[in-house]
């Protein structure tokens, strides 16, 4: 076995503390990744607390995986020792299902193996994520990085890169196309960055609005703040898409009426509390309300290679992994622009 260090959380009201660990020896197709950086995704949060339901603990927590490959088994294709490598949010799929086929790994109707917080496909073994010294990843599951851009910028481009990029895609975002980025966080500020260099006419609908001049610089053309009252009315039949990253509890009904007809609000935010949805702002004008989960791995290479052509990477606050604790009470307070990446070489 590969001994690991890293951070764990023990319960729904623990702080993350140093954990030691082992991860699986290699087997022909796995790749061993010297961990380099690790974002800090809200779900982190959500699920560190057991907002969700059904945590496991201990959990080692980390989804935004990015490092170099140290080791590989006798049989893997796609990648060399020492080249930079990346994981998102799942480790292994059932590889047979109708989704899976369809390269759509992330809505796997057997066992979608997440990369942490959830068991392996033997039914024993937990899965541990990124807050931590070295994962072990079958070669399928790992993303391949051409970015110039430093690592610890590419690390959250793993879930809120992908997560942001598959509903644009799936939307058909284009010139021209009037996209609303709901909430200006980790997952906002990819969303901006991507819709942006697809060309859409992008605005941030924020509740904070100290955030405006960084929504401009993130290349938004407009900045609305979602404190007033008659957004709905003023901004009514405007977007084509909302994307709506919110994590906390927030009324849906308003946004939709700023939807044009036949436009569509995608969820990717998960409030740990449902919301009402009031039937008129749908019916009205053949609105559609949408959800969508991270991307699957084609898709996520997509997007990385997309990222690297364009030069897009997140903005990150770098921090050592005694920060951990005091980021997600910073996350929670909306205090970070825009996305911690824990430095992994201080597990
Ligand atoms: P984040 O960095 O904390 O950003 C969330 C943003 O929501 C904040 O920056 C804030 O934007 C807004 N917000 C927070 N509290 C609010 C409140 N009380 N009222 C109104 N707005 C509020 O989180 P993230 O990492 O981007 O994740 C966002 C959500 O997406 C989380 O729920 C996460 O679990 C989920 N997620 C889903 C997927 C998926 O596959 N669908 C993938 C990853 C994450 P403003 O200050 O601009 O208003
Ligand atoms: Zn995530
Ligand atoms: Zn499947």
């Amino acid at each position: 076995m590969i001994q690991v260090k890293g951070y764990a959380a023990q319960s729904a009201t623990s702080v993350l503390a140093p954990f030691s660990f082992e991860r699986r020896q290699l087997g022909p197709k796995d790749i061993l990744i010297d961990i380099a950086y690790c974002g800090i995704c809200h779900s982190d949060i959500h699920q560190v607390k057991n907002e969700w339901g059904g945590s496991r603990y201990p959990m080692v927590p980390g989804h935004e995986i990015v490092g170099r490959v140290s080791k590989v088994g006798n049989q893997v294709n796609h990648f060399r020792v020492g080249d930079p490598a990346g994981v998102g949010c799942f480790v292994d799929s059932c590889r047979s299902c109708p989704s899976c086929k369809e390269n759509e790994e992330q809505y796997c109707e057997g066992h979608l193996v997440s990369t942490y917080n959830n068991i392996e496909k033997d039914g024993k073994t937990p899965t541990f994520g990124g807050y931590s010294s070295k994962i072990v990843v079958d070669e399928d599951y790992a993303l391949r990085i051409a970015s110039e851009l430093p690592l610890e910028r590419i690390a959250p481009l793993l879930c809120a890169g992908v997560t942001t990029y598959s509903p644009l895609k799936q939307w058909n975002v284009e010139r021209g196309t009037r996209v609303g980025i709901l909430g200006l966080g980790g997952l906002g500020h990819m969303g901006v960055k991507l819709a942006v260099a697809m060309g859409a006419e992008v605005s941030v609908l924020s509740h904070s609005p100290h955030k405006e001049a960084d929504a401009r610089k993130l290349g938004a053309h407009h900045f609305i703040s979602t404190q007033q009252s008659n957004l709905g009315e003023v901004f009514a039949n405007h977007f084509d898409l909302i994307l709506d990253t919110v994590s906390a509890p927030h009324d849906l009904n308003m946004y939709l009426s700023t939807v044009k007809k036949d436009g569509t609000m995608v969820l990717l935010g998960v409030p740990p509390e449902s919301t009402k949805i009031a039937a008129f702002p749908l019916i009205l004008k053949r609105r559609r309300l949408a959800g969508s989960l991270i991307g699957g791995i084609k898709e996520t290479q997509e997007m990385l290679d997309f990222c690297a052509e364009n030069s897009i990477g997140a903005d990150v606050e770098v921090i050592s992994a005694l920060e951990i604790n005091t980021a997600y009470e910073r996350t929670l307070k909306g205090d970070v622009k825009y996305r911690f990446a824990i430095d992994c070489k201080t597990f």
